[in-house]
């Protein structure tokens, strides 16, 4: 019957749902019936009824694998009471019953017992450790791609990261046929902003420009620091004219911006160059008339927006 009790649960974990494949476990249920079933066949058992309690020792071990710790105690409880009746029952009835050897066949039911409990024990550490260590690892590769595509000292996304969404939204773009708008942003004169008010009030006013644009354009916008005090921004869904307004909106909020330094505040202005991006080009090519427009818009004495002209690459 405990043979049986053990084939039909090998049968359970064999025929069971593919979460349970994985983990060999038994159900609470399970157990229960195949640990009633080995107390019944050690008072069936006679003589034999030694062999018994290995087949419990069995179930207990590997049955109990998936189990929680308080499960485990209430299967090992159930376990004890089970066969402390069947070594009861099996000592009253049977004739060649031997007191010594059911005192024997108890301790070692509690051995097993134990032995079942000390294990989970340590599984349920070795289990919890392993979970400790995989929050660790997905928390520190969210940082490193956060490292990877943010830029420190400003938040906004680097260049890197900008690229990927450029090659995303310009696919986009060819199957919706939405227009995509590149900007250059270069803030004017910067180094002698450096030069004259140190390093931290440079910082500074690179987090108040990336602040002003960040907060007058919509979320669907992206804004990336290029490098240095170059920025890029990605307009997408919006005609030309409206963007060519938008930055000249943009351009007049970062000349009313006001950055403290030490001995005062001082203005910053920016030069922008536009192009839209044209059907069959590249990315790479909207970018470049991007730098030529702001090339321009710098030559032509700064503080200004200057649209690129559609041209179509050689
Ligand atoms: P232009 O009007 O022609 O753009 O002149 P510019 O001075 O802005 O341009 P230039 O390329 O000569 O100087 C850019 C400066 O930006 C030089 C560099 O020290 C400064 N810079 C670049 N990155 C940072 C940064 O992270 N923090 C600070 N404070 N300065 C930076
Ligand atoms: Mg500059
Ligand atoms: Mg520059």
């Amino acid at each position: 019957l405990s043979v049986g009790g053990l084939v039909v649960m090998t049968a359970f974990i064999r025929s069971g749902e593919t979460a349970r494949l994985r983990d060999p476990s038994l159900t609470i249920p399970q157990m229960v019936w195949t640990i009633t079933s080995g107390a019944v066949a050690y008072v069936l058992a006679g003589d034999a009824r030694g062999l018994v309690l290995s087949v419990l020792a069995m179930i207990l071990f590997f049955g109990t694998f998936g189990l929680t710790m308080a499960e485990v105690i209430g299967i090992g409880v159930y376990a004890l009471l089970a066969f402390a009746s069947a070594i009861g029952v099996s000592s009253r009835f049977n004739a060649n019953a031997s007191g010594y050897l059911d005192i024997a066949y108890a301790l070692m039911v509690l051995i097993v017992l134990s032995g079942c409990i000390a294990l989970n024990l340590r599984i349920q550490r070795i289990r919890a450790k392993l979970q400790q260590q995989r929050e660790a690892l997905a928390q520190a590769l969210e940082v490193n791609r956060e490292l990877a595509t943010r830029d420190e000292l400003t938040g906004l996304i680097n260049r890197r990261a900008m690229l990927d969404l450029m090659a995303l939204e310009h696919s986009r773009s060819l199957r919706s046929g939405r227009p995509l708008l590149l900007a250059q942003l270069d803030i004017d004169h910067f180094k002698p902003i450096n030069d004259q008010h140190g390093h931290a009030t440079g910082d500074r006013a690179l987090q108040a420009f990336a602040g002003t644009v960040r907060a007058s354009v919509r979320d669907t916008d992206v804004l990336a620091r290029w490098g240095g005090e170059e920025f890029v921004l990605m307009l997408t869904d919006t005609s030309a004219d409206h963007a060519r307004e938008l930055l000249e909106r943009i351009r007049q909020a970062v000349q009313a911006l006001e950055i403290a330094h030490s001995a005062g505040s001082l203005q910053l202005t920016v030069s922008i160059g536009l192009a839209q991006h044209l059907p069959g080009d590249t990315v790479e090519h909207t970018l470049e008339r991007a730098d030529q427009a702001l090339y321009h818009a710098k030559a032509l004495g700064r503080n200004r927006v200057v649209v690129a002209p559609a041209t179509h690459r050689p």
